[in-house]
């Protein structure tokens, strides 16, 4: 039978138990009873004296099958496998090649040796879906590699390379060339001998203060998700109670965990972040082949932007404006790798290696072989144009161009030359290099492989694409806009810049705004307000009074030493001045000033967030909910055990929503109506998740 997901082969008197379950061997219901059956035929066969566990394809077991988890499980349940494995009287390795994950590495666990191809990692990174390792992780790991190691490897989910497992003695051996036949020689030589199961091994003792102290910095880290802060607790238990008293705790808060709403919240980001690259109306669409890229302008994003190309592989060559900009422009992408040699993720070698792939030359022409170009020059419409006219002289035919603007009309962009079907925008994240998202933008005259090549080549950075129309800040920035003028104005009714953002850093976002606008620069925002300022509603309440004295006092942010806040040698601290100009701007406008308890910031900013939400896909900027969970929670700091502003919304109701909305009506007034959409649907009953709805009866 080719198809079995678990086969056995014999070689001499070693049983090797191949699991074949493309494309990752996910412990699926078939794998888990078929592992369970050849490990009882191996073990009765008298001909048999050791077994190795290992996979076809590309990888070792590297998960459970997510589409199972909402599922009730049938038996055998990993665990149960797991302990199979453990028990048999004949010495069980497992040949670790790919990635040994979750379930694959709860398995590897309870073999009796285990040897990793070189180049492979393990790891088990169940918090990352809100949940701990149920299958003996928490309990055989420690018992391997010491508390505070496996405090550090569960509750942060990362990947533990060969060379590291080998030095925590996760593993025993690093296979040479042929890992099967090294597996199967292990196997052998533990055959007779007695058999090391973790279960039945101490503990490692380890310095009671040390191990303390990981759990408080596990639990500071968390800022509001239980899952690590679970996994350390019942990790903490190993040392603390016998195995099988412990794993039941394990399971237990397993179980728990999976029925929770964080767990629920990541599970959804995990399946939104690979649904967003599937785009309705480009289904089919066969992207441009892009092998070589051109950018324009080599400053802070454009440098960043270059060098996520050139990681990829890409050759890439920047144009600057001078032979000084260029110098500048080569010096900033060499620092951005300069600094990974220096904290130790590159080598020389590997720098030099990529430097090698960007030239920053001051010719246009260079860039006519280019299969696709991204400009990140100043932002200025009238900049642009220019830019955008001379790329469409020379560009080769079917090349893509993108503009990286952060607020610009790209269809004006795209009108304004003769290539406007092969306009888009690729709005990358600072530092460009390492967020993981782009908008990829749609103009009206965009063509569609256009879009689907800027998919496809954010897709090879190994990044994120969401696919948006145009509109003022496209879905993210739009998004921030809207919350950021509510925050303002409650300044003027009554909450201060430390009270938001520690209500902010509360709700789980990475960091508070007032915080945020500091590092970036209080004149970033300000330069969008002279922008807006012929188009704004005068009706409309202004909300950046306070903002627009500080910029008047000189006071930037982190760069001029003072913003929202003081910075003394890097630290921030509440300024007295900030406190009373607060409190002036307020009694200038006659506000009588009233108390913002956290929660209610948490709740407004939620509903600003969502209401604008509503409106983007009310005017159709993105086709799903998911779309915008995606964006803010890969390019924002939204915390992902939210699952992001619209999924949590769907979860509390949108009637609640709807409600908090009223209330932020209620006190700025024009400009924050509750959107028809999230009336509409709260009325009904419905949530984001139910779009497109049928048209009514
Ligand atoms: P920047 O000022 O750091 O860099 C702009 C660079 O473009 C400069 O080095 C300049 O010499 C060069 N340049 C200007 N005109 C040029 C031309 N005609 N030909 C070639 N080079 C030219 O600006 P930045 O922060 O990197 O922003 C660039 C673009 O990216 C803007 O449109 C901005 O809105 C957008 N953006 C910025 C951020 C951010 O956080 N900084 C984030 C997303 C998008």
């Amino acid at each position: 039978m080719l198809d079995a997901p678990v086969r056995i082969e014999i070689h001499g008197s070693v049983a090797l138990l191949l699991v074949d379950n493309p494309p990752v061997n996910a412990t699926s219901l078939a794998v888990r009873r078929e592992l369970l059956a050849a490990i009882e035929t191996a073990e009765q066969d008298a001909a048999i004296d050791a077994l190795v566990i290992a996979c076809a394809g590309k990888t070792f077991i590297a998960g459970a099958d997510v589409r199972e988890m909402d599922k009730i499980t049938a038996d055998p349940i990993l665990p149960q496998v797991v302990q199979r494995i453990e028990d048999c009287t004949k010495p069980v390795v497992a040949a670790i090649h790919g990635t040994a994950l979750g379930g694959g590495c709860e398995i590897a666990l309870a073999c009796h040796g285990r040897l990793m191809a070189p180049e492979s990692s393990m790891g088990l990174p169940e918090v990352k879906l809100g949940l701990i390792p149920g299958s003996g992780g928490t309990q055989r790991l420690p018992r391997l590699v010491g508390l505070v190691a496996a405090l550090d490897i569960i509750t942060s989910g990362r990947r533990v390379t060969a060379a590291e497992a080998l030095s925590l003695g996760l593993v025993d051996r690093i296979a040479g060339t042929d890992l099967q036949a090294d597996a199967i020689a292990l196997a052998r030589s533990l055959a007779g001998a007695p058999l090391r199961r973790l279960s039945q091994l101490p503990v490692p003792a380890a310095d009671a203060a040390s191990v303390e102290a990981a759990i408080a910095a596990i639990k500071k880290k968390a800022r509001g998700q239980s899952a690590p802060v679970v996994a350390a607790e019942i990790i903490r238990l190993a040392a603390e109670l016998p195995f099988a008293e412990a794993l039941a705790r394990e399971r237990a808060a397993f179980l728990d965990l999976i029925a929770s709403d964080q767990s629920k919240a990541l599970r959804h980001a995990f399946a939104a972040e690979r649904a967003v690259t599937r785009v309705p109306h480009l289904e089919g669409v066969v992207p441009h082949a892009v092998e070589s890229v051109g950018i324009i302008g080599a400053g802070t994003m454009g440098a960043g932007i270059a060098v996520a190309f050139a990681d990829a592989g890409f050759p890439v060559t920047v144009v600057e404006t001078s032979a000084e900009a260029a110098e500048a422009g080569r010096g900033r992408v060499a620092s951005l790798w300069d600094r990974q040699v220096k904290s130790g993720r590159i080598t020389q070698d590997e720098r030099d290696d990529k430097l090698a792939r960007v030239r920053v030359v001051q010719d246009y022409a260079e860039l006519s072989d280019a299969d696709l170009i991204v400009e990140a020059a100043f932002e200025d419409m009238a900049v642009k144009h220019a830019i955008f006219a001379k790329l469409a002289a020379i560009a080769k035919p079917g090349a893509v161009l993108a503009s990286n603007t952060s607020y610009l009309d790209i269809n004006a962009i795209a009108a304004g030359h003769a290539r406007p079907a092969d306009t888009i925008g690729l709005h990358f994240f600072s530092p460009a290099n390492v967020m993981r998202l782009v908008e990829v933008v749609e103009p009206q005259a965009a063509s569609k492989e256009a879009v689907a090549t800027g998919v496809a080549v954010a897709k090879k950075l190994g990044k994120i694409p969401v696919v948006c129309k145009v509109c003022d800040g496209f879905v993210g920035n739009r998004i921030l806009a809207s919350w950021r003028a509510i925050v303002e104005l409650m300044l003027e009714d009554g909450a201060f810049p430390e009270e938001i953002d520690a209500a902010l850093e509360a709700y789980g976002m990475a960091m508070g705004p007032f915080a945020v606008s500091d590092l970036a620069g209080l004149d970033i925002a300000l330069a969008r307000r002279k922008r807006l300022a012929a188009t704004r509603d005068p009706a409309a309440r202004y909300p950046s009074a306070i903002a627009d004295r500080l910029c008047e006092a000189g006071r930037f942010g982190q760069k001029t030493g003072a913003g929202w806040y003081a910075y003394k040698d890097g630290k921030r601290a509440v300024d007295p001045f900030v406190t009373q100009l607060i409190e002036e701007v307020a009694a200038e406008k006659g506000i009588k000033r009233r108390p913002f308890p956290a929660e209610t910031i948490q709740r407004y900013v939620r509903a600003a967030m969502v209401n604008e939400g509503a409106r983007i896909l009310e005017e159709g900027i993105v086709p799903r909910a998911l779309d915008i969970d995606v964006v803010l929670m890969t390019g924002y700091g939204f915390p992902s055990w939210r699952g992001g502003p619209m999924f949590e919304a769907d979860q509390i109701g949108l009637a609640a929503i709807l409600s908090d909305m009223r209330d932020v009506f209620g006190f700025v007034g024009k400009g924050y109506e509750p959107a028809p959409l999230l009336e509409a649907l709260a009325a009904r009953g419905k949530g984001f998740a139910d779009l497109p709805l049928e048209a009514d009866a």
